[in-house]
């Protein structure tokens, strides 16, 4: 299908399959889609009457899963910009939330700044880093914000402190009708050798404990309390499980890879499948740490 774009504003395009736009490969159609390439065309949209409720914002997709029926309303896509980068006074690094993760960790061992490496292998934009409290080995966003900017239904920005955004494990609590458009980075100065040395090794510790060739959306589930969600997985047998294309990961119990003919609704069933298993074997209640939106076809 050839998505039509829109007269008055070539950045809005209409009936936009979203599967090309999620990890997972899976996903309806989006009734509407705007991807800004500037924070300053982002925010004239949302002033514009062009827009129709309800939001849906999409970084990279690589936590999200679109049910098949789609998206209604208006799909707000961040993978094309805004992207501004920069470093500024004191060790202060301010990223747009269309900026990759990786290219954030780039840039800051490229000016010498410590703090960011463990976002190199974390795929996704700061945007949804920011609104997942991105983490990974022992570190998270949260550790290295300095407050984020934020941008609301009228298009106007302002700056949020981190305790306004109460920022937990793979959570952030936003303002209503509020969403992330920036980040601010507070890092510290160090070599950039040794930067460099600590990205590589988390890098080849990913590429060894994850499934990095078929198409997944990381965790699905959160970690419970002092256990580990793949651990509970794996201890139900559930290891390799199939439903449709969908298919519980031999790599990782906590990923679960579409094969290639999966659907949204094989992977949601399969995620409920989990739960319920889990929960009859350990009495552990999982909870998703992926983002389930959109329609039932
Ligand atoms: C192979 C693989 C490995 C992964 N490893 C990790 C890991 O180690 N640690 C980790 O934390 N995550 C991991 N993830 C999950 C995912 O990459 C992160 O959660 C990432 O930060 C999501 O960014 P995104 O741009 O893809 O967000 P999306 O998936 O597009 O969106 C995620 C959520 O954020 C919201 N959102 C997106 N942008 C904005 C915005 N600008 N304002 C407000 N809300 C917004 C969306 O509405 C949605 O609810 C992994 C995923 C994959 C595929």
């Amino acid at each position: 299908m050839i998505a039509a774009a829109s007269a008055s504003s070539p950045r809005l395009r209409f009936q936009v399959p979203m599967a090309p736009r999620t990890t997972w490969r899976v996903g309806g159609i989006a009734e509407r889609l705007f991807a800004p390439r500037t924070l300053e065309e982002l925010a004239a949209f949302l002033a514009s009457p062009e827009v129709v409720e309800p939001l849906t914002w999409v970084g990279h997709g690589s936590n999200l899963l679109v049910r098949d029926g789609g998206l209604a309303g208006t799909v707000i896509c961040t993978r094309r910009g805004p992207k501004a980068l920069e470093q500024r006074a004191g060790g202060t690094v301010r990223a747009e939330a269309g900026v990759s993760s990786a290219r954030v960790a780039r840039f800051c061992a490229e000016v010498n700044l410590a703090g960011a490496e463990f976002l190199a292998g974390i795929p996704g934009a700061i945007g949804g880093a920011l609104a997942m409290n991105a983490g990974a080995y022992g570190s998270e966003l949260a550790d290295i914000l300095a407050g984020a900017e934020l941008i609301d239904r009228e298009g106007a920005v302002r700056y949020a402190t981190p305790d306004e955004l109460e920022l937990a494990y793979r959570q952030a609590r936003l303002p209503a009708g509020e969403w992330f458009v920036a980040a601010h980075l507070a890092l510290e100065p160090e070599d950039p050798e040794t930067i460099r040395a600590r990205t590589r090794e988390l890098l080849s510790h990913r590429e060894a404990t994850q499934p990095v060739h078929l198409a997944n959306a990381g965790s699905v589930f959160r970690n419970p309390t002092g256990d580990h969600a793949a651990r509970l997985i794996e201890a139900t047998g559930l290891k390799g499980a199939r439903q449709g294309g969908a298919e519980v990961s031999e790599h990782h119990a906590n990923f679960i890879v579409n094969r290639g003919q999966g659907t949204a609704a094989d992977i949601e069933a399969l995620i409920e499948r989990i739960g319920k298993q889990v929960r009859e074997h350990t009495g552990v209640e999982l909870e998703p740490e992926v983002r389930i939106v959109g329609r039932e076809p």
